[in-house]
């Protein structure tokens, strides 16, 4: 047996406690997605067979072969960045995409969805930190981009995902992720079916629970570093 048994019991140990820190929205659940980037379908599968019922990848190339092998069931959620090209194999191979950020993806995924006869749920990842690095739509292009969205009918906002910057004192990823929260939340007391705020991951998952994520997603505290197959 691998360590991820004790791994997995750890990460959920302390998302609970995280959430019984938080002091609004006690009663709401937080979910596990354990993300399988750059480790073996085998892991994969021992980590479902671990009662892991959300798994992460990041490419397509990679989740397509990923998929193609794994003979379990679990929710799929694609974390990475998407090309709009392939827009099609993603609306094929996932449940949630995570990483909306323009009106041209979230057109091609609706575009694919519709060939598919699928309604494809979705978020959009914000950058609230503005960082050079990363993708996602600024705060103050939020607004708009939802307005694109609402118009397409074969996607389903579901929520909000971001990253948080990976700043060595991690203290600094609470103010982000309380404004976070409270964007997710003045959205959500006008919509259905938002649900999802997708932040946390190994060196914040505790912080961003504390502070109302409802989705965590995290790789190296269950896997151990990853390994680049
Ligand atoms: C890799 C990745 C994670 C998991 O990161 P860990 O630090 O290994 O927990 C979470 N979210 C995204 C978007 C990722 O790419």
């Amino acid at each position: 047996m691998s360590m991820i048994v004790e791994n997995l019991k750890t990460v959920l140990s302390e998302i609970e406690s995280a959430r019984s820190r938080k002091n609004f929205a006690i009663d709401e659940p937080v979910t596990l997605i354990a993300v399988t980037k750059n480790h073996t379908v085998d892991l994969m599968q021992e980590a479902i067979d671990c009662g892991v019922k959300n798994i992460g990848e990041n490419r397509i190339q990679e989740a397509t072969e990923k998929f193609q092998t794994l003979n379990r069931e679990a929710t799929k959620h694609l974390i990475g960045h998407l090309q709009t090209n392939k827009a099609k194999q993603a609306v094929k191979l996932f449940d949630l995409i995570q990483s909306v950020d323009s009106e041209h993806l979230a057109t091609a995924i609706d575009k694919a969805a519709s060939s598919l006869e699928k309604v494809q749920d979705i978020l959009i990842q914000v950058n609230l930190a503005k960082e050079d690095s990363k993708s996602g739509v600024y705060e103050e292009n939020l607004q708009d981009l939802i307005l694109k969205v609402d118009a397409l009918e074969n996607i389903r906002l579901r929520g909000l995902m971001m990253i948080a910057p990976n700043y060595s004192d991690v203290e600094k990823c609470r103010p982000l992720f309380r404004r976070m929260r409270k964007i997710f939340d003045e959205l959500k007391l006008r919509r259905k079916n938002f649900d999802f705020l997708s932040m946390g991951m190994t060196h914040d998952y505790k912080i961003a629970v504390e502070e109302g994520a409802t989705l965590v997603r995290i790789g190296t505290a269950i896997f151990g570093d990853r390994n680049y197959i």
